[in-house]
């Protein structure tokens, strides 16, 4: 498969999407049987989970509810410590079970912040649901109820995920080519 460039930097192909889509697959079956009885709000962290979600909503074949908040802290292909405030959450929490959609867990440091500012919410569970988590990276302890798949440290874009706001629209995930 080929390479893509975006911007300055060249890209190659690390993860088809085929292979993402038996991921969702799995997780779905998981979310599903934990939480079908409890008209789930799924919460989904734009921009990046944006396309991740949409699959991942349609494997859910019981009553449940979507929304969006934007918390972005990431710019170019290093995290930023700054970590910014929930946007967008006109949703009511109390007494729900939240299961937060992300594209990928890195640090942790987002999360490490958001999960509680959720749980203030009077969220009778909150829930975490990740295509992508990069363990050599993570630096928090918090518990990540569903992951995808496990990563190296690599920089990615495509199937949501930019940089610098371009490559989200690629199908597969392509990985910094060194
Ligand atoms: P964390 O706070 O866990 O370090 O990173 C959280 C956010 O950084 C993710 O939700 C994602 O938006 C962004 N991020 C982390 N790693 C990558 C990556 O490899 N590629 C892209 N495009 N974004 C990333
Ligand atoms: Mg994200």
């Amino acid at each position: 498969m080929n390479d893509v460039t975006v911007h300055d930097k060249t890209f190659e192909v690390f993860i088809t999407n085929e292979e993402i889509q038996k991921a969702i697959d799995k997780m779905a079956k998981i979310i599903a049987a934990d939480v079908k009885d409890k008209q789930p709000l799924f919460l989904v962290v734009l921009n990046g989970a944006f396309v991740f979600a949409a699959d991942l909503m349609r494997r859910f074949d019981f009553d449940c509810e979507v929304s969006f908040v934007k918390l972005s802290s990431y710019v170019g292909t290093k995290t930023t410590s700054v970590v910014r405030e929930i946007i967008g959450l006109d949703e009511v929490l109390h007494n729900r079970t939240v299961i937060i959609v992300e594209d990928i867990i890195d640090t942790g440091i987002t999360m490490a912040s958001t999960i509680p500012k959720l749980m203030k919410l009077e969220a009778k569970e909150v829930k975490l649901a990740t295509l992508l988590f990069k363990p050599n990276a993570f630096q928090k302890d918090f518990p990540i109820d569903y992951i995808g798949m496990e990563i190296p440290n690599d920089f990615i874009v495509g199937y949501g995920l930019d940089y610098d706001g371009f490559g989200r629209n690629l199908s597969d995930i392509y990985k910094l080519k060194e």
